[in-house]
């Protein structure tokens, strides 16, 4: 039996706490083949080390773990802060470091950057009518269009909204142009949802960097070009130029203006005759909105009404229009006959304001005109967005008895068979179809074919811009009935319009 105080085992088993205490959890001592207290000790801590090394290695596991979990965390989150959630493209901040950087290149010598804003034109009628899940549906579709014309050096970013950016690093004025172009053309081609197609459109503005701007300049002259683009009618390009921003100016002031403009009387009504060409009768009137500005003199509608439809004053404003329209055709009650009708032109938002129904019987009431005595125009692009709201609210509008027509048909996305889905009796052709009657035969056949498709769906045509005889007589000829345009009398206001009414009995209308 060794004596206790000289077994070297106690030192081996020093050893071993030393050694385990300094981190080295694999170590171990061997009992010895005694098999006795000492050796149960050895074990004892054998198995303590066993236990305490698990702990270790768990432990040390669950700390990867939850490293890798938050280096995760951080990179979504800097993902999120530089991407936009919806489409997946750069947002503003990394836009406009991608600016700020592309600037600073410029400055050692490099051509500077470019950029392209881009807005949707249909968008609102898209997402008002067919609702968010389709709106954020044409999103994605336009990053993915957009990603698809650009090169892997440039940026393509959402804004917001439908506002998008493309960052063009070091390129020429053509090549940008050419970008932008292709862009146009990939956001007019239609979008599918499901069993329907809707087109967006988009304006673009374009501005390029110079030396020692910001990134928020840059966008912010890019923004006031696309506005230009946009009051040019929708759907074309615009370089920036230094006086846009007053055009910009003066489209805020036209804004705040309009609210008070309705209230202080500052609108007028014109009427423009509309004719049946076979007789030259006047069988309705269509009312154009003037405003009689105290400084700037008579607007027409270009320079306030695509401000109103943004600004949300279009629905006060069209309020006056079918107010003042329904009461002066019953102020010419003696004068005209049964069948008379007045058109008013409606915009989308108007169309989709819930209680434009309301309002109209209303008002067809109040001055005792019957519902078939009022026409509403409706234009083409306005309809053709597949925006269900605004074709629920025309067929009540048609319940009520009222005619609702589709204007300036052939501009936009002219298709004769969406034609028989609509709740509409009268199609209105635009004027540039007809303007080319002279020049071009092959337009003459193709608005004949028109006509005669529009004839066979059993709605009525009207021929709008007709400013000579002959197209006058050529119209006649293609089977069109009635005609519109300065040939037949301008827009003019309610007093020469009643001399004109009363000037001659007017025969009732044949159909
Ligand atoms: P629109 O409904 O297509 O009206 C026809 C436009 O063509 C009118 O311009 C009219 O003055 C003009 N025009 C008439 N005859 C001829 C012609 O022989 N040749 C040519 N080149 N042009 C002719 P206006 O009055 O400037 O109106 C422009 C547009 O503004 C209208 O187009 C209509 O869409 C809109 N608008 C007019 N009044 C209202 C309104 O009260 N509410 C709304 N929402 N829009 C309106
Ligand atoms: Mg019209
Ligand atoms: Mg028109």
């Amino acid at each position: 039996m060794t004596e206790p105080f000289d077994d070297k085992r106690l030192d081996e088993l020093v050893d071993l706490i030393v050694q385990l205490a300094s981190g080295n959890l694999s170590a171990r001592l061997a009992p010895s083949p005694a098999r006795d207290s000492v050796d149960a000790v050895i074990t004892g801590i054998n198995l303590l080390a066993e236990e305490l090394d698990l702990m270790y290695q768990n432990l040390e596991h669950r700390v990867a773990e939850r490293t890798a979990a938050l280096d995760q965390a951080r990179r979504d989150m800097e993902r999120l802060a530089l991407n936009d959630g919806l489409t997946g493209l750069a947002n503003r901040t990394l836009l406009a470091d991608r600016i700020g950087q592309a600037i600073a290149r410029a400055e050692r010598g490099e051509r500077p950057p470019c950029v392209l804003l881009l807005d949707l034109d249909e968008f609102k009628n898209i997402n008002d009518g067919l609702g968010h899940g389709a709106g954020d549906r044409v999103l994605v579709e336009v990053a993915h269009r957009l990603s698809s014309v650009v090169r892997n050096t440039d940026t393509v970013a959402r804004l917001g909204g439908d506002e998008f950016a493309i960052l063009m690093p070091g390129t020429t004025e053509e090549g940008a142009l050419r970008i932008a172009q292709r862009a146009l053309a990939e956001l007019q081609k239609p979008f599918e949802l499901g069993d329907r197609a809707v087109w967006a459109g988009a304006s673009i503005g374009v501005c390029f960097g110079q030396r020692g701007q910001t990134a928020d300049l840059l966008l912010r002259d890019a923004d006031t070009a696309m506005y230009a683009a946009k009051a040019r009618g929708r759907g074309n390009v615009q370089v920036f130029r230094a006086e846009m921003h007053h055009a910009a100016r003066e489209r805020l002031q036209v804004a705040s203006e309009l609210g008070v403009a309705v209230a202080q009387g500052q609108l007028r009504l014109h009427y423009q005759p509309i004719v049946e060409l076979a007789t030259g009768t006047i069988v309705a009137v269509e009312a154009m909105v003037r405003w009689m500005h105290p400084q700037r003199g008579l607007l027409l509608p270009v320079d306030f009404i695509p401000v109103a439809e943004d600004s949300g004053h279009i629905v006060e404003l069209g309020h006056w229009v079918l107010q003042t329209a329904i009461g002066q055709l019953s102020n010419w009650r003696e004068t005209v006959p049964e069948s008379f009708q007045v058109h008013v032109n409606l915009a989308p938002v108007e169309v989709r304001w819930p209680g434009l129904d309301e309002f109209i019987s209303t008002t067809l009431q109040q001055h005792a005109v019957a519902p078939n005595r009022l026409a509403l125009e409706v234009s083409e692009t306005g309809l053709m967005t597949g925006d269900i709201a605004g074709l629920d609210a025309l067929q009540t509008l048609r319940r009520l008895g009222v005619s609702v027509e589709i204007d300036d048909f052939g501009t936009g996305y002219s298709s004769i068979s969406y034609l028989r889905r609509l709740p509409i009796d009268t199609v209105k052709i635009d004027q540039s179809l007809i303007s080319e009657f002279a020049t071009d035969g092959d337009q003459t056949a193709f608005v004949g074919a028109m006509f005669r498709l529009i004839d066979s769906l059993g709605l009525r045509t009207v021929a709008e811009g007709v400013e000579t005889a002959t197209q006058m007589e050529q119209l006649l000829a293609l089977g069109c009935r009635y005609g519109q345009g300065i040939f037949f009398g301008e827009p003019r206001p309610a007093g020469d319009m009643t001399q004109v009414l009363s000037a001659r009995p007017i025969p009732a209308r044949s159909t």
